[in-house]
């Protein structure tokens, strides 16, 4: 009988898959995220539910969409009673542990469940000399967060029962905000210029007000971010520009500390003989604006912000160098995770397993369309407005219907509700809002039905008025 595959899943914080050489990267170099692309199966076309932080990792945990599990923004801890894969996998006989950021709450209903063995961040955590919580108390650790992620799950695997699989979850922090690289990557990038994305001019001229309302400009980095003062005597558009470059730089530099580190996790596999029956994975818990339509942050449907990578290894089952265009989501991870360990998938999880697409055998009636809602409306800092949408393989329709309905961190006002519909096919980088263009009338319906049809499959209510 062939023994469960041991898992070990790899989410970093913000990480965009714009960023990631296996997915064409014009600014940077990951040679070791690149080789579970080059050993395993890429996913090109991956998707978050909803692209902020503890959503999207409640998604991830639960199978399930935001209004199931109720954790709708940042100010929403989850219940640790609600059913989560690891939780599964150990209560089946796996070694379970999780080394990094949680950020689902903390305290006797929020701490993770279902590891046998748990170090995480508080809150968003610090990246230099940082408090870990465990379950005996708090403790701080002297070092560089991601580096310190990595020991403690190698220490883990060196000290695990080897005759039982393992979950293992490593959840860095790094590359979220502030950005603050290690020693080692503190003068990378120094004497280069990095490239400008297509959109970074954007002047959001048939878009909705939200975007132009969004505060996640190049403007709006303060200096924590910034970690430098403004130069003086520069224009607005130079001002724009060092700021980027401030900005992109220190992000990659933590996304080069994340990439060595997954290099010290897949050299420990190989070297411990356990590449044929482990399942690797990298993901990051959604996307980001690299600059892109002039912004950092996530938060929107847009693409760079909706997009996750994901990256996974598992040579029984994945031909190397596999890239797979079939629509997925966070809520499949789940599923997927269970149907590969052999355990039955609970029926209220909504995601599906992708285990079909890994060798190529994608199903007839796989999705492909899917369901985004994004619920702060207008938080304080970034000023996001509440939308929900409908991604197909070639066009997005979303709905602002711009309005907090008391979620917690959604302030407000209400304001007007808009629509937008784009044409990927045509406009990639999403510039041209067609919503009104008399030629996609059709598209427009057809894809409201869609979204409607898509609510009603995950339990949602549209929003009224
Ligand atoms: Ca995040």
């Amino acid at each position: 009988m062939t023994r469960q595959p041991n898992l070990i899943f790899m989410m970093s914080d913000d990480h965009a898959a714009h960023a990631i050489s296996a997915y064409g990267s014009r600014i940077n170099h990951t040679p070791n995220i690149d080789r579970i692309a080059s050993g395993g199966i890429r996913f090109d076309n991956c998707f978050c539910t909803n692209s902020i932080c503890t959503p999207s990792r409640a998604a991830v945990l639960t199978g399930t969409y935001n209004h199931v599990n109720q954790v709708t923004t940042l100010d929403t801890p989850m219940d640790n009673r609600l059913p989560t894969y690891p939780q599964l996998m150990q209560a089946a006989g796996y070694q379970t542990a999780i080394f990094g950021k949680w950020h689902l709450g903390h305290g006797p209903a929020h701490d993770p469940t279902g590891f046998d063995d748990w170090v995480v961040l508080p809150d968003q955590g610090e990246y230099h000399d940082p408090k870990f919580l465990t379950a005996d108390g708090p403790v701080t650790i002297e070092g560089y967060v991601t580096d310190l992620i990595t020991d403690m799950s190698l220490g883990w695997l060196e000290g695990r029962d080897p005759e039982r699989p393992f979950a293992l979850m490593i959840h860095h922090k790094a590359p979220h905000r502030p950005w603050e690289p290690d020693h080692q990557h503190a003068r990378m990038y120094e004497d280069e210029t990095i490239l400008e994305p297509h959109t970074f001019w954007d002047d959001y001229a048939t878009r909705s007000a939200a975007a132009a309302a969004a505060k996640m400009h190049m403007l709006d980095l303060d200096e924590t971010d910034l970690k430098a003062p403004i130069p003086e005597g520069l224009t607005e558009d130079e001002e724009i520009s060092w700021r980027y470059q401030r900005y992109i730089k220190d992000y990659l530099r933590c996304v080069a500390s994340i990439d060595d580190n997954v290099g010290r996790i897949l050299d420990y596999i190989e070297a411990d003989g356990l590449t044929s029956d482990t399942i690797v994975v990298y993901t990051s818990d959604q996307g980001f604006f690299l600059g892109d339509h002039g912004w950092f942050d996530k938060r929107f449907m847009y693409e760079e912000s909706l997009a996750m990578p994901f990256l996974m290894q598992y040579p029984p089952e994945i031909p190397p160098g596999t890239v797979c265009t079939d629509m997925v989501l966070n809520v499949d991870f789940a599923p997927t995770f269970l149907e590969l360990a052999g355990l039955p998938v609970p029926v209220d999880m909504q995601g599906h397993s992708v285990r079909p697409l890994l060798s190529g055998r994608t199903p007839e009636n796989w999705q492909t369309s899917m369901y985004y809602r994004y619920w702060m409306h207008r938080d304080g800092a970034h000023n996001v407005r509440a939308h929900y949408g409908v991604r197909t393989l070639q066009h997005k329709l979303i709905y602002f219907y711009n309005d907090p309905l008391g979620q917690p961190g959604a302030m407000g006002p209400i304001d007007p509700p808009e629509w937008e519909l784009y044409d990927l096919d045509t406009d990639p980088f999403e510039v041209h809002n067609v919503y009104d263009d008399a030629a996609y009338a059709p598209v427009v319906t057809e894809l409201k039905a869609e979204l409607a049809r898509l609510q009603a499959i995950v339990r949602d209510e549209p929003h009224q008025r």
